[in-house]
């Protein structure tokens, strides 16, 4: 067979299989479209999962009437005019192909009316087909209706699952972005049936919109010369959920995930990270969820930084730093467990056990940045190691011994004698090996000493006096992160007496 181009109207629908994947891709698309068009409303209606509509009504700037062909060909992007402004990129789209995607796989019309024109232009296309352009009357934005996405690709249509899965991932991108633009007022319609209106509101107002089951936020923010990480979490919240948006992009990353949730635990979050641009790579997946980071520490540092700066609800002071201690009373000690206190209007219920592990953990990330932690000898650990691992060991070898490891290599064989004080009776062999698997090797570090500081703490269960339980307030107050103990736990729990009030009927 002879070489030749194949027709844009088959490109199209390759493009097609990379950009748009299922109903609520469509929904991603044409909502950043509206956005990067400055909408101040977006009106989304989906039926049947998004299978039969994915409609998207905005009130931005709609399309120059001579462009509208243009909009819907391949590589045409109004948003970046050389290959450096890649780098630069402020807008949702730039790769100019997810219209041309879309309406080759789809029932496809798009109406749009500039400010300046007193007349709409509406445009139909049927997978890839052009079939209509024409004058029309139409408020000024655009609207764009997808219809039987996939009807002319059937392989393509039986991969889509159930109307109600396709519904659930429609329902995830609208949050994400409704999320992020608080200052956009949203609404969407299911099936006609009206669903969600959000008002323009700020960030906060718009999660608890959004997730009723959030109580309290804590915000939390850094800023360095490498960028900003800024978000919340809700310590009443325990879920899957979480959100990182990246240069306001909502985004996806594994390793990023992960460490996020050695931090904050369980709690729900919501974390924004604004990179110079060249620190991160949208480019390496049309549809722009992935990312790749040019250096991935500097991120993971800021972000704990920032984590460990959250706002301190408890005792949230204004006053100096030494007088806690005046202005707290502690009522008593529940179940052994609990320390209970008043402190300005509400009562506090705060887990021993955790605050005390927060306590010994930061002195035990202390010592392990400075001095090093105290090593302990122990009967000597063997273990086999691949090459591979033995290069990891070579680079890690510093920090371990920071951490009170000692590791002697003969050959293919690495021998452990010391360990830090108080690891001697956890399970070092799979410790080691899950540390020279891993690509963030310092958190997993830093959440074993956590998991030693657990061992060192006070236990649940231990009576406390009541200067026993004041001294240790106190010290816990004065850590760096009295919200969390290492692994994401909230350590108190508080209840506003104002609530109180209000559950017994006193005005
Ligand atoms: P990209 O967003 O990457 O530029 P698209 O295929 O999504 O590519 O859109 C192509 C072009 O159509 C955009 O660059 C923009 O000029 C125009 N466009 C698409 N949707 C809208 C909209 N809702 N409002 C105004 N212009 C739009
Ligand atoms: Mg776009």
């Amino acid at each position: 067979m002879r070489i030749k181009k194949l027709p844009e109207n088959i490109v199209n629908k390759i493009a097609a299989g990379e950009v748009v994947e299922r109903p609520a891709s469509v929904l991603k698309e044409l909502i950043e479209n509206s956005i990067d068009a400055q909408a101040a409303r977006i009106v989304i209606s989906v039926e049947k999962g998004g299978k039969r509509l994915v409609e998207v009504k905005d009130n931005g700037t709609g399309i120059h009437p001579d462009d509208i062909l243009e909009a819907v060909g391949r590589f045409s992007t109004s948003k970046i005019n050389s290959f450096d402004d890649l780098f630069f990129i402020s807008s949702y789209g730039f790769r100019g192909e997810a219209l041309a995607s879309i309406s080759a796989v789809s029932r496809f019309s798009l109406i749009s009316r500039q400010r300046e024109f007193s007349l709409g232009k509406e445009l139909y296309i049927e997978g890839g087909v052009f079939k209509h352009l024409s004058d029309t009357g139409a408020p000024v934005g655009t609207t764009v209706r997808v219809r039987d996405l996939f009807f002319n690709l059937p392989a393509r249509k039986k991969f889509l699952k159930s109307e109600r899965t396709e519904l659930s991932h429609i329902i995830d991108v609208f949050h994400r972005y409704a999320l992020y633009h608080s200052e956009i007022h949203f609404e969407l319609y299911i099936d006609q049936k009206k669903s969600l209106i959000l008002q323009p509101e700020t960030v906060e107002d718009r999660i608890k919109r959004l997730y009723p089951k959030v109580e309290n936020l804590v915000y939390f923010e850094k800023e360095a010369p490498e960028g900003r990480v800024s978000g919340y979490y809700s310590p009443d919240y325990q879920t899957e959920k979480g959100f990182i948006f990246i240069n306001g992009r909502p985004i996806k990353n594994a390793v990023l995930k992960k460490v996020i949730r050695s931090l904050l635990g369980n709690n729900f979050y919501v974390v924004f990270l604004e990179l110079p641009p060249y620190m991160v790579d949208f480019n390496v997946h049309p549809a722009k969820i992935e990312v790749k980071f040019r250096k991935e520490a500097p991120v993971y540092r800021l972000l704990k930084e920032a984590v460990n700066r959250s706002e301190k609800p408890v005792f949230h002071l204004s006053q100096p730093k030494n007088s806690y201690s005046a202005e707290f009373k502690v009522l008593g000690q529940i179940e052994n467990t609990f320390i209970v206190v008043y402190y300005n209007g509400d009562v506090y219920f705060i887990d021993q056990h955790i605050a005390s592990e927060r306590i010994n953990y930061e002195l035990l990330l202390k010592k392990y940045r400075t001095s090093g932690l105290d090593k302990k000898q122990i009967k000597p650990v063997k273990m086999t190691v691949d090459s591979l691992q033995k290069e990891k060991l070579k680079e890690l070898k510093e920090l371990l011994e920071k951490a009170g490891f000692t590791v002697n290599e003969e050959n293919s064989t690495i021998i452990i004698t010391t360990v830090p004080e108080g690891a001697e009776e956890r399970d070092i062999r799979k410790f080691i090996y899950s540390l020279l698997d891993s690509e963030t090797p310092q958190f997993e570090i830093e959440s074993f000493l956590g998991e030693i500081a657990c061992e060192l703490s006070v236990e649940a269960g231990d009576i406390l006096h009541e200067e026993e339980a004041k001294s240790l307030l106190k010290i816990w107050l004065e850590t760096e992160n009295p919200n969390l103990c290492p692994h994401g736990r909230p350590i108190y729990y508080k209840l506003p007496l104002e609530l109180i009030k209000k559950k017994v009927g006193r005005k």
